[in-house]
């Protein structure tokens, strides 16, 4: 049986980080993708005519302080990066897109007080966000927001940060989390999400610097192998099985996300060494947020805002908004002249997994598109339905997030390790996963004592 020091499962950005930070120590390790391609959920696809399609708007948060770009640079990698992202806009309800404050439309007092909550997150301590964890964002706005414009705002920007529909099911502390850190490398309190970027060339250009990361370090990619069976006997690590045959290691990293991990781990075996954790760990499989909508490419842009454009609830469809024109921020990625827009809807899992529902909001939710875009028809190449269970991870409410979240190792069963943005780390999506593949490899680490 061929063996490595460590076996990583999954080539997305959380394997293939910790694959090159363990490589960088000496280890001989080799990474697992069931697919052909590496990415994971962080992909782009091409379309002919020049069209490269992100999987999602794939917008990482806190752009060059990002998660992401620290790991990068740990490998010795730079990307190009788009401009930073210029706020939101908001839909109102007279039909209109209007900026932040605008829309906010705020008394004097009000600002104050938006002002003053804002001063009150950039001044959060990790102690405070580790107290807000179990705590909905609901009642933190009811402890600490007077104004019902600003609850509002608040609430349309936790949905952003989490894809989570209603604010009794976001953590207070995931909230405060992403806000303090944006605040702190913001332009501005009234561009509180400026600092958001996307890698040019889509977020493939990213994924491309994490493999080539890996490569030049020596480890063993192996594409289109899936794992079929992640073996623990007598609460120790064996081997990880192929459709080729098996392999062992004394370190195993299951860096794929919960809903995939279920279905090669076996928690009734798991259960005999850790049951509580095989318990969440089955209770927690489909605690996660999902969206549906289009993603459409246009002759002309549509609009012209580098923002974020959002509304708490769309107009006739009743859920949440989320909005970006890629290619205002990338034209690396489309045809000169022409645009990529993502236009999507926040819904909960069970709402979004059934078909009829993501029927009828569809078809609702693309005739409230022609009201905001009124030339979408004219200038439409193509557009492409679709719906997503499992943006990014597990969700983010009150109960899931900082300590709360599943540990990237287990006392119970040395040698198994978890990454990924299902398990412990902080920040959106990608982000979450890029700092989750830092302090798996730093655990694996510390335990061999390196
Ligand atoms: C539509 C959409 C939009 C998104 N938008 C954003 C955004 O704007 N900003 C942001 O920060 N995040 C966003 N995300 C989230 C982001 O994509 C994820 O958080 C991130 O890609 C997670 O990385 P990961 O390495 O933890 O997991 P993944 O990317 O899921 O990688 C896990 C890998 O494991 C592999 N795998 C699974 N099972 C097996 C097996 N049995 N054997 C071998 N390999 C296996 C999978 O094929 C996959 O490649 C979005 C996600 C989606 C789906």
């Amino acid at each position: 049986m061929e063996s490595y020091d460590a076996i990583v499962v999954g080539a997305g950005i959380a394997g293939l980080g910790v694959g090159s930070l363990l490589q960088d120590k000496g280890l001989k390790t080799a990474v697992f993708e069931k697919s052909k391609v590496v990415g994971g959920r962080s992909r782009t696809f091409e379309l002919p005519g020049g069209w490269r399609i992100d999987m999602g708007t794939h917008c990482v948060d806190q752009g060059i302080h990002s998660s992401c770009n620290k790991l990068l640079r740990v490998l010795g990698k730079e990307i190009p990066w788009s401009h930073n992202l210029e706020g939101f806009m908001f839909y109102d309800e007279d039909g209109t897109w209007k900026p932040m404050m605008e829309y906010l439309n705020l008394t004097a007092v009000e600002k104050q007080e938006l002002l003053d909550l804002q001063k009150w997150i950039g001044a959060a301590t990790d102690e405070i966000i580790d107290h807000y964890d179990n705590v909905s964002l609901t009642k933190l706005l009811d402890e600490k927001v007077k104004s019902s414009k600003i609850a509002e705002f608040c609430k349309t920007v936790g949905m952003v940060q989490t894809t989570l529909t209603e604010s009794d099911i976001i953590s207070a502390g995931e909230f405060i989390h992403i806000y303090r850190d944006q605040i702190r490398v913001s332009v501005s309190p009234d561009l509180p999400f400026n600092a958001v970027r996307m890698p040019l060339g889509g977020v493939a250009t990213m994924m491309a610097a994490m493999e080539a990361a890996y490569r030049e370090r020596g480890g063993t990619l192996n594409l289109g192998t899936p794992i079929r069976k992640v073996n623990v006997r007598k609460g120790r690590m064996t081997e990880v099985v192929t459709d080729e045959g098996a392999y062992s290691a004394p370190v195993v990293v299951i860096a794929a996300p919960i809903w995939n991990v279920l279905r090669f781990l076996s928690m009734d075996e798991m259960a005999q060494f850790a049951p509580a954790w095989a318990k969440r760990m089955k209770e927690s499989e489909f605690e996660t947020s999902a969206s549906t909508g289009f993603t459409i490419g246009t002759r002309a842009p549509l609009f012209n805002d580098k923002c974020y454009l959002s509304a708490w609830r769309i107009p006739g469809v009743g859920l949440p908004l989320q909005i970006l024109g890629h290619t205002n921020f990338d034209d690396t990625i489309a045809p000169p002249g022409h645009m990529i827009a993502f236009i999507g809807a926040c819904g909960t899992p069970a709402q979004i997994g059934n078909a009829e529902f993501r029927k009828k909001t569809l078809e609702q939710f693309w005739e409230v598109v022609k009201k905001m875009f009124p030339n979408v028809e004219r200038d439409l190449v193509w557009r492409q339905d679709g719906f997503t269970i499992g943006i990014d991870g597990l969700s983010r409410s009150p109960g899931m997030t900082g300590r709360y979240r599943l540990p990237v190792f287990l006392p119970e069963v040395p040698g198994l390790y978890f990454a990924g943005d299902c398990y412990t780390g902080r920040g959106v999506g990608m982000n979450t996963a890029a700092s989750s593949a830092m302090i798996c490899a730093e655990e694996i680490l510390a335990r061999q004592g390196r």
